[in-house]
């Protein structure tokens, strides 16, 4: 049977435990990783910090720093208000950093969020955008004219509706629907994506949309354009056309996500995490002597790792993170205590579309200001489990806008104290 030993087991390997696989690893611990991969497959590859506060507030906030700092006034037992702004900036800067040198860099600005259209016209409020998103950010904060692309056949993205959602807000967008080069069977947002990483459907994508182009100052296409190498495409369509060319998020699964995804699984074995990408800890037993023994349900048999600590970043209810039946919500995998409203009952509010969100989106794992899940008299748990991520308490990061900013501060804060523990 096999029994490895290491200092730390991540579960999970969402946002939340890639990121804190890569800060283990990056402080020297023996650091294995087990887990499916998450939402980040049906991300948008954008890393928002906080779009909005208070929630049910309808103005995005413009500086997410000050934002969080009346969060923390405001919900003193938000997961944000553990961590301070230096950390939390030391956490996306590790993370960001780390795609740049992976090839995929971020374009962030100094205390200011960033907005960008989306595929159904919409506009979106983030911090961080991938670099081949960013000339779309500009291009919107000063209206310039653009030619917006969509393909014959790409579903769930129409550059007509964008023009047409938008036309009050920038005026000046030209919806053109053109031929994908190349395209053989249904047009998967993931298979364009691949495509273009191949110089002639580049090639013959410039010379498809060149004599559209018009006064249009700018082009705004699905975000497909590449898979592994999206900056250089982007570039050399830039070269081609003359002007900048910048990518719109798509609907789910969205390439930027799985850009993203595919990243840190190949460079995260490359910098020693051991990886068991998409398989399930099925058990977790405390020894004698406080380490945690993990078994892994892998497809070549149980696998076991003895660890010295543990952080939990298995998510909520889609994931299996969390548990809901009849009798109440759980925390299936250590049986940990949840934070949930009192009855059933009380999960939802009669109003489906309440603005401030409904009281089950709060329920999750409580944790001290180290990261440790406590119970409901704020008694620590075990003292080497930490917890990070959509799995905390106290936030509701689809309304407030946070998910990976949540996900990449508290993973840093875990495995920093588990860290100082081990
Ligand atoms: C549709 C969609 C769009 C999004 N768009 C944005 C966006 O534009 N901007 C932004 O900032 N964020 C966005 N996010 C959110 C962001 O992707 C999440 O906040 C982020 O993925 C962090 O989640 P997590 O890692 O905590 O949990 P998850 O992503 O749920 O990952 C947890 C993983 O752990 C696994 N797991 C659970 N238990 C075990 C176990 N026992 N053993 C092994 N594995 C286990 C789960 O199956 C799951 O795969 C989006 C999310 C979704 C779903």
């Amino acid at each position: 049977m096999n029994d490895e030993r290491c200092d730390v087991v991540v579960i999970g390997a969402g946002l939340t435990g890639l990121a804190a696989a890569l800060f283990a690893v990056r402080r020297g611990l023996d650091t294995v990783l087990v887990g499916r991969t998450g939402a980040l497959g049906f991300a948008s590859g954008l890393l928002d910090l906080l779009g909005v506060h208070p929630v049910g507030g309808h103005t995005p906030l413009e500086d997410p720093w000050q934002g969080i700092t009346a969060l923390r006034a405001d919900q003193p037992q938000h997961p944000y208000a553990l961590i301070d702004n230096p950390a939390i900036e030391r956490a996306l800067g590790t993370v960001l950093a780390f795609l740049a040198a992976n090839g995929h860099p971020y374009i962030t600005r100094p205390h200011r969020n960033q907005t960008v259209p989306t595929a159904v016209g919409t506009l979106k409020t983030t911090y961080a955008l991938p670099c081949t998103m960013a000339p779309g950010a500009m291009a919107l904060a000063r209206r310039v004219p653009c030619l917006l692309v969509d393909f014959h056949g790409l579903k769930g993205y129409s550059a007509r509706q964008i023009a047409a959602t938008l036309a009050g807000v920038w005026p000046g967008l030209t919806p053109v629907r053109i031929a994908f080069p190349e395209a053989h069977g249904e047009l998967l947002p993931e298979r364009l994506a691949r495509a273009l990483d191949t110089v002639p459907a580049r090639e013959k994508l410039v010379a498809a949309i060149g004599p559209h182009l018009g006064e249009a100052a700018a082009v705004g296409l699905p975000a497909v354009l590449g898979f592994y190498h999206s900056p250089a495409v982007v570039a050399e369509l830039q070269q081609g056309l003359g002007v900048p060319v910048f990518e719109i998020p798509t609907m789910l699964p969205a390439v930027g996500g799985l850009r993203l995804r595919e990243l840190f699984e190949t460079a995260l074995p490359a910098m020693g995490v051991r990886s068991l990408w998409q398989q399930w800890v099925d058990g977790a037993r405390r020894l004698p002597d406080g380490r945690w023994r993990f078994s892994v349900a892998a497809p070549s048999g149980e696998q076991h790792f003895t660890a010295r600590g543990a952080v939990l970043c298995s998510g909520r209810f889609f994931g299996k993170g969390l548990h809901a039946d009849r009798h109440g919500i759980r925390e299936p995998l250590f049986q940990l205590p949840v934070v949930q409203p009192p009855h059933r009952a009380d999960w939802h509010h009669k109003d489906l579309l309440a603005p401030e969100g409904h009281p089950i989106n709060r329920a999750g794992v409580a944790v001290d200001e180290t990261f440790r899940p406590v119970d409901g008299r704020g008694r620590l748990v075990h003292d080497n489990l930490f917890a990070a991520g959509t799995l905390l308490a106290h936030q509701d990061w689809v309304r407030q806008k946070c998910g990976s900013g949540l996900a990449i501060a508290t993973a840093y804060a875990a495995v920093r104290a588990c860290a100082a523990l081990i």
